[in-house]
């Protein structure tokens, strides 16, 4: 962590990044760092690999953007916020990988030991990427943040705990929520922004993921997923796949959630699990990663929609499996 701290007090062009599609924890650390590193002067500038989720769209009032079209801008230190392998960053993480630059991960996924970053700001027992860009803030000295920044954090938090209610909210998030609320974070306002302002299409997006439910393993697998063309043909959205998986959570028996969709001819899977199964581990034999109650993998090009769905079916078998919970 020092080293991290070091190198961001060191150097003066600081490009900060994140994980293709940023969430809201994503974006959130990338706004609280881009605050917190103009409070000390520095030249920061933000460069996503492609367009985030449009429910988002709002925090680029305070901490703008742009996206990533073939050249990063000159930089002497890249901090790339809510994942630690560069093929996260897609076609970006590529070119950052010819680059001989200083780079700094700021991440709370589980991290491999032969990682290739400069230095890590890492820990995973952190709800939120965006709770350690304020400790980052805080280690760094920054004694006031814009009340951007705090919402930014707040988003953060509440997107990758599922407004507190799932296992990652500990009593450090609880009280990151107070902390947050007493700068003035108006959480009506927030939800709102976040969670209540979706186009009429997008509700359909869920109607062609439940079309094509199935369970597995005595009810305690849900498998769905969304085929490109029927989402266009109901003229569905499907941005954000949380809404499907809490859905399919809510029933009793069930353990583990996966989703899979298209996008741009890749095919993506969500996993998501109550309280046993690691779906980090599931994930991580299909080529993803995560957390484990939270994961997802982007399968290679030429992976069909069909054939990842029989991946995942086995591959969710085999975790049940292996992880003793098939009895
Ligand atoms: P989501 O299902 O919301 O896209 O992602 C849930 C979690 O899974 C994220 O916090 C991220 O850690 C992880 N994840 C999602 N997609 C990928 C992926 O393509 N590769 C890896 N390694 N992890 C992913
Ligand atoms: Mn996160």
């Amino acid at each position: 962590m020092q080293d991290a701290l070091q190198l961001l007090q060191m150097q003066q062009r600081i490009l900060l990044s994140g994980h293709l599609r940023a969430d809201g924890d994503c974006l959130g650390a990338i706004s609280v760092l881009y605050h917190a590193l103009q409070a000390l002067g520095k030249e920061v500038q933000v460069i996503l690999p492609n367009a985030p989720d449009g429910r988002y769209g709002f925090l680029q009032e305070h901490t703008p953007w742009t996206i990533f079209s073939g050249s990063l801008p000159n930089y002497e230190l890249l901090v790339v916020c809510d994942c630690n392998q560069l093929s996260r960053l897609g076609a970006m993480g590529e070119l950052v990988a010819q680059k001989d630059v200083l780079r700094v991960v700021l991440d709370h996924h589980p991290i491999a030991k032969d990682h290739g970053w400069t230095a890590l700001f890492h820990d995973v027992s952190a709800a939120a990427s965006g709770l350690l860009a304020l400790k980052m803030a805080d280690l760094l000295g920054v004694k006031s943040l814009p009340l951007a920044a705090y919402e930014a954090a707040f988003v953060a938090l509440m997107t990758d705990t599922g407004w507190l209610k799932y296992s990652n909210a500990d009593a450090a998030a609880w009280q990151a929520a107070a902390r947050l609320v007493s700068h003035g974070v108006n959480t009506e306002r927030i939800y709102d922004l976040v969670y209540q302002q979706a186009e009429p299409e997008r509700p359909l997006g869920i109607r062609v993921a439940l079309e094509n439910l199935e369970y597995l393993a005595d009810g305690r697998i849900a498998l769905c997923w969304v085929p490109q063309d029927r989402l266009q043909e109901v003229g569905g959205r499907l941005e954000d796949t949380d809404e499907v998986l809490d859905l399919l959570r809510g029933v009793a028996r069930v353990e583990a959630v996966a989703l899979l969709s298209e996008r741009s001819g890749l095919v993506k899977l969500s996993l998501r699990s109550k309280h046993h199964l690691d779906v980090n581990l599931v994930a991580a034999q299909l080529g993803g990663g995560g957390h484990a109650r939270a994961a997802g993998v982007t399968f290679e090009e030429g992976v069909s929609l069909t054939k990842a769905v029989e991946l995942v079916r086995q591959g969710l078998l085999k975790g049940f499996r292996e992880q003793g919970l098939d009895a």
